[in-house]
C-alpha cells in the first residue's frame, strides 16, 4: 500500500489522508472511542517532522470524532528540558493543534512504571545488565532483520550478555526484559502487513537504563496501555519499534493492541531525516522569520516524502 500525500486543508491544523480508517485486525477499545496522542520528547524545539505527525494525529482524530491526548516523553532526564516542553506547547497552540486535557509528563510516572513492572519482576523476566554503551558498540551488532520495510539505519543487537548473571535489579545498572525469539504480526494502516522479530532485533529489551531512566520502550508502552491509546500514529522511523512495543504490551497484560500508523518523515536528503538535534527547520525559526501558522502547516504537508 502505498502512503497517501497529505491534501490541503480547508481549515488549520486538520486535513492529511495518509491515515485511512481501515482495521488492523487487531481489536481496539470496546468503547469504539478512538484515542491517539502527541508524544513529543523535549530534548529540542518543535520542528516540521513533528508537525506532520501532529497533522496525522490531529486528522485521524477528527474523522473519526476521538480525542488526542499530549504525553511529554520527558523519561530521558539528561536531555529533557523545561524550556523545550514550554517552547513545544506554545508552538503547538501556535499551529492550532489543541488536546483534549492536560499534559501528562513520563517525568512524573516513576510509581506508575514501577507498579506495571512489578508482575513482570516477580515472574523472573527482568534482570540487570552492568553492560555500558561503549561496551555495546563495541560488541558485536546484527542489522535489523525483521522489519517490514527498510527504514532508516540499523540497530546494534544486545547480544544477552548478562540474561544468566543474576545481577540485582538496583540503580547503576540497566533493567532488561527476556524477551524470546519469535515474529510479532501486525498490520499498518498505511504500509500494510508487517513481520518482525523483536529478539533478533535487539535482544533482550531495555526497560530502565543505568542512570535510573525509564527507556522509551518501557514508559511508551506502558502509557499507551493505561491510557488505553487505539491508534499510535508516528514516523517510520519507528516502525522497528512496534514489534518490541506488541510483546511488551502483551507481557504486561494488554489484550486488545491499538492500530498502527508510521507515516513519511521530513527528509533533509535522501537519507537523512530532520532532526531536532541538529537544530533542523525548527517552528521557532520559520515563526521569527514571519511565516503564518497556515504557511508552516502547508509547508509540512508538502515536504513530506515516501518513507525509505
Ligand atoms: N517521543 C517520540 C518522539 O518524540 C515519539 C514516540 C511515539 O510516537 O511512539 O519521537
Amino acid at each position: 500500500m502505498g502512503y497517501t500525500p497529505i491534501p490541503a486543508p480547508a481549515v488549520a491544523a486538520a486535513a492529511p489522508s495518509g491515515v485511512n480508517a481501515r482495521s488492523s485486525g487487531g481489536r481496539v477499545s470496546s468503547s469504539g472511542l478512538v484515542i491517539t496522542r502527541f508524544a513529543p520528547a523535549p530534548t529540542g524545539f518543535l520542528h516540521l517532522g513533528h508537525v506532520v505527525n501532529a497533522l496525522h494525529v490531529w486528522q485521524a482524530a477528527h474523522d473519526r470524532d476521538g480525542r488526542v491526548l499530549l504525553r511529554i516523553e520527558d523519561h530521558d532526564r539528561q536531555r529533557s528540558r523545561p524550556e523545550y516542553e514550554a517552547a513545544i506547547l506554545e508552538d503547538l497552540a501556535w499551529l492550532g493543534f489543541q488536546p483534549d486535557g492536560p499534559a501528562v509528563r513520563q517525568s512524573e510516572r516513576d510509581a506508575v512504571y514501577r507498579k506495571a513492572l512489578q508482575p513482570l519482576i516477580d515472574r523472573e523476566l527482568v534482570y540487570g545488565c552492568s553492560c555500558t554503551r561503549a561496551e555495546l558498540a563495541a560488541g558485536v551488532g546484527t542489522p535489523d532483520p525483521g522489519a517490514g520495510v527498510r527504514h532508516p539505519g540499523s540497530e546494534l543487537r544486545y547480544p544477552n550478555t548478562c540474561r544468566d548473571r543474576d545481577l540485582p535489579l538496583g540503580d547503576g545498572v540497566g533493567w532488561r526484559l527476556r524477551i524470546e525469539l519469535g515474529t510479532e504480526s501486525f498490520f499498518d494502516e498505511i504500509l500494510g502487513p508487517q513481520v518482525q522479530d523483536p529478539s533478533a532485533q535487539c535482544g533482550d529489551l531495555l526497560l530502565r537504563d543505568r542512570l535510573g531512566n525509564w527507556t522509551y520502550q518501557f514508559a511508551v508502552t506502558v502509557d499507551d496501555h493505561l491510557q488505553a491509546i487505539t491508534d499510535v500514529i508516528r514516523g517510520v522511523d519507528l516502525l522497528a519499534s512496534t514489534g518490541r512495543q506488541i510483546r511488551l504490551a502483551r507481557l504486561l497484560g494488554r489484550t486488545a493492541m491499538p492500530r498502527f500508523a508510521h507515516h513519511g518523515l521530513v527528509m533533509k536528503s535522501a537519507t537523512d531525516k530532520l532532526s531536532k538535534a541538529d537544530g533542523d527547520t525548527g517552528v521557532r525559526d520559520l515563526r521569527a522569520a514571519g511565516w503564518s501558522a497556515e504557511a508552516v502547516l502547508d509547508l509540512a504537508r508538502r515536504s513530506v516524502t515516501l518513507p525509505l
